[in-house]
């Protein structure tokens, strides 16, 4: 698909250093990377690492090998999430500031026990119980070293905005943004001061992104992406959620299936113009 604009599109890879790359990466890097060279744009790389306990430096070595090998280039530096999480912290106070997070205490086993009534793109969605706790009892069990996450309250959030919000996706049209459909989503932990939607939106925004790129697997979380954007100020690129790649069954690649990852493939003597025609591009 040919994409008109004015101005140098800027897009950008973000992959997350949790195992080997596979086609369906391949696909979504090149695809990325074309993007931005059919306006003259720049084509930037990010490493989503910001889970210490899935994330493994030797994935993100392997993650530049892959990428170069293919004849992406890239602009420097790389932005590694795990060495920006101050600037995480900030937005998250900024939320703060404006009265749309609260700590939850639930456990994963607390929030299993309850009756679910709605069900979000995640599973079920959050029942609120910690929503009403007073501070004093939040200050008193947070000093108590109890683990906590921090939640957006969706219905709080969504009372601050004037009109209703949208994006334009250049696969799907114009969206109406319904972040509702996550509930109270989970933004910070109290060891890890933001979560996926937080960082990939704020770092969308930091590296000047004018068109986010990826696959559909993850158009609903753009619902609340678009919401964060509006809470913190943010601008909106545009959006484009590609196909998600599948193998001759129809099934989607994983980062599980290792006999498939782009190392494997090439340590099988494949060439980078084989993988771009296995992955639909020539
Ligand atoms: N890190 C995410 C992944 O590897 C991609 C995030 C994004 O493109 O927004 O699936």
């Amino acid at each position: 698909m040919s994409f008109d604009s004015e101005y140098p599109t800027v897009t950008r890879f973000a992959p997350s250093p949790t195992g080997l790359l596979h086609l369906g990466h391949a696909y979504s890097a090149l695809f990325a990377m074309e993007k931005a060279n059919q306006t003259g744009g720049r084509f930037l790389l990010r490493i989503e690492d910001i889970d210490p306990e899935r994330c493994r430096i030797e994935f993100e070595d392997t993650i530049y090998e892959d990428l170069s090998w293919l004849g992406l280039t890239w602009e420097m530096p790389v932005r590694r999430q795990s060495e920006h999480l101050g600037e995480y912290a900030k937005a998250i106070s900024t939320l703060q500031e404006i009265e749309v997070l609260y700590p939850c205490f639930c456990t994963r086993k607390d929030i299993k026990a309850t009756i679910h009534a709605n069900f979000g793109p995640d599973g079920p969605l959050y029942p609120g119980t910690c929503r009403g706790l007073s501070q004093k009892e939040c200050k008193t069990r947070e000093s108590n070293g109890e683990d906590f996450a921090l939640r957006l309250d969706i219905v709080k959030a969504l009372k601050g905005l004037s009109s209703s919000i949208q994006w334009n996706d250049l696969a799907h049209g114009k969206i109406i943004a319904k972040p509702e459909i996550f509930g109270d989503v989970v933004l910070a932990r109290k060891n890890t001061p933001t979560s996926y939607h937080l960082a990939a939106t704020l770092d969308d925004h930091i590296q000047g992104i004018t068109l986010v790129t990826r696959g559909e697997d993850l158009f609903l979380s753009t619902h609340v992406h678009r919401l964060l954007q509006k809470l913190l100020g943010l601008r909106t690129p545009d959006y484009h959620h590609h196909p998600l790649l599948t193998d001759n069954e129809g099934r989607r690649y994983a980062k599980r299936d290792r006999s498939l990852s782009l190392k494997a493939l090439r340590d099988d003597g494949n060439s980078p113009d084989q993988i771009r025609q296995m992955a639909g591009l020539e």
